[in-house]
């Protein structure tokens, strides 16, 4: 390794940073006896499509941030809309009777980009306080239609529906679930829609019929009359980027009308042009009642989630239900409303998600796949502008690398080093970028992408 992959060259202020930041601060998703000796990357600034760390690296953001900053950094008119905000009505509530402006006209505007059966909007602060407030809605719809005992919600391993202790719950994360000692009750799982890992001999289409079925199956096994939805990512993000084959959501669909079960698309990731269509949704032909977001609504710049909600429930629930005990202090935060604003409009304005549609998703797909040509690479695939390459020992058997090479985490290392964001899921590399990506950014991306897993190789001792 050279000195700038070994990170010999950090500053004396990176050290500073590095040293405060461990003695002070305690990181999300993060194993600190792991991170002591290597010490934090810090990011100082960003512009575009890229972060800088406080070594001077430029590094092009392949996950845009945390999958939230659709539009790329240094956007003046989201710090604009924050700011006119702030100096106007930094915060008020809607508790208790009273409303403001960008919160109602934020549920205005996502009533119309959103598919049409959706007309309202709850507001939360994050993607996890969406799905705790799925939770309540979904149990508060079947009560009052006097359904009590329509009361779980199924969901699937290996899924991401947030960090709170219901989102957990949700959630289909073992290592979660392991350590959320109380998990809430009435939530089951059922197996993922992973073709690469778990397809084995079955064609595609026949794969998606029986995972889709394997939700029939949990509904006929529990009882029509005990459950309550079914909640899932159009395409499961944080869990490798599992694109579902073709056949998969269309029975999902079916039985979820068959069995009158509520359908939960968790666009959290999806919604906001991640797919080249305002929400997954639409992309992949999913009718949902009742759809959690967060991320892109603000392209990260502030924090800010919410639920749309169909007029099947909002009939029920808004309509003849008294009052729906639930809410945040921040619940459509002023600032935070109007940001969304401005970035819809600039998502509108400048075409961005049609050009994902038909320009920089399709050239990024076809880029994208040629990824698949490398020798440590089982499979790429993508849909938008996400995409997932599976690190294997063995091509032709789709066999992995023992765990502990951690041949995943060592080819994210080797991205970060070479200017590039990648993440690891274990060893599959998944990357989800902004948004305005043009498409010499896209070739700067495969092309480092290329070069790290050739480095990976040659650091696993791998040849073909
Ligand atoms: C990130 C994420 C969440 C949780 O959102 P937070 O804002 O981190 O609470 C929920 N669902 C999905 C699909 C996500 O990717």
């Amino acid at each position: 390794m050279s000195a700038i992959e070994s990170g010999n060259s950090a500053n004396k202020l990176t050290r500073d940073w590095q040293d405060r930041d461990h003695r002070h601060y305690m990181h999300p998703f993060t194993d600190h006896k792991d991170l002591r000796g290597k010490g934090a990357r810090i990011i100082t600034d960003a512009e575009g499509v890229y972060i800088r760390d406080s070594d001077g690296l430029q590094i092009l953001d392949g996950m845009a941030g945390l999958w939230c900053v659709n539009l790329g950094y240094g956007r003046q008119e989201l710090v604009d809309a924050a700011t006119r905000q702030m100096q106007k009505l930094p915060y008020y509530n809607s508790f208790f009777q009273t409303a403001h402006p960008p919160a109602i006209e934020l549920s205005s505007v996502l009533s119309e980009v959103s598919p049409p059966q959706f007309k309202h909007t709850f507001f939360t602060g994050s993607g996890s306080e969406a799905n705790d407030t799925v939770i309540k809605l979904v149990r508060r719809y079947w009560t009052l239609l006097g359904q009590t005992d329509k009361m779980v919600i199924i969901s699937r391993k290996n899924a991401y529906h947030g960090s709170t202790i219901a989102a957990s719950t949700l959630g289909g994360m073992d290592e979660m679930h392991k350590q959320t000692s109380i998990l809430l009750p009435g939530v089951e799982h059922i197996e993922q829609p992973y073709y690469y890992g778990l397809g084995g001999d079955l064609s595609e289409d026949e794969f998606g019929l029986q995972q889709a079925r394997l939700l029939e199956q949990k509904i006929l096994q529990l009882g029509a009359d005990k459950v309550a939805a079914f909640i899932a990512e159009p395409v499961q993000g944080a869990g490798g980027v599992i694109i579902p084959p073709a056949t998969y959501w269309p029975e999902i669909q079916r039985i979820c009308r068959q069995y009158d079960i509520l359908l939960v698309a968790d666009e959290v990731i999806t919604g906001f042009g991640r797919l080249g269509e305002w929400f997954g949704s639409t992309h992949l032909g999913i009718e949902a009642d009742l759809m959690p977001f967060a991320k892109g609504v603000t392209s990260g710049y502030l924090p800010l989630g919410g639920v749309l909600v169909a007029d099947r429930v909002a009939d029920v629930v808004i309509a003849r239900g008294g009052e729906f005990a639930h809410g945040y202090t921040y619940s459509g935060h002023p600032a935070a409303c109007a940001v969304a604003l401005a970035n819809i409009r600039i998502l509108r304005d400048e075409g961005i998600i049609e050009r994902v549609r038909d320009d920089t998703g399709p050239y990024f797909k076809q880029r994208w796949a040629a990824l698949a040509e490398h020798p440590l690479v089982g499979e790429a695939r993508s849909i938008g502008l996400m995409g997932a390459i599976e690190i294997v020992a063995d091509k032709s058997t789709r066999a992995r690398f023992d765990k502990d090479l951690k041949a995943g985490p060592t080819c994210k290392d080797f991205c970060f080093n070479n200017g590039l964001v990648m993440r690891a899921v274990g060893d599959s590399m998944i990357v989800s970028p902004p948004l305005v990506m043009e498409q010499d950014h896209i070739d700067e991306l495969v092309d480092k992408a290329w070069r790290c897993l050739d480095l990976t190789a040659a650091s696993l001792g791998h040849s073909e």
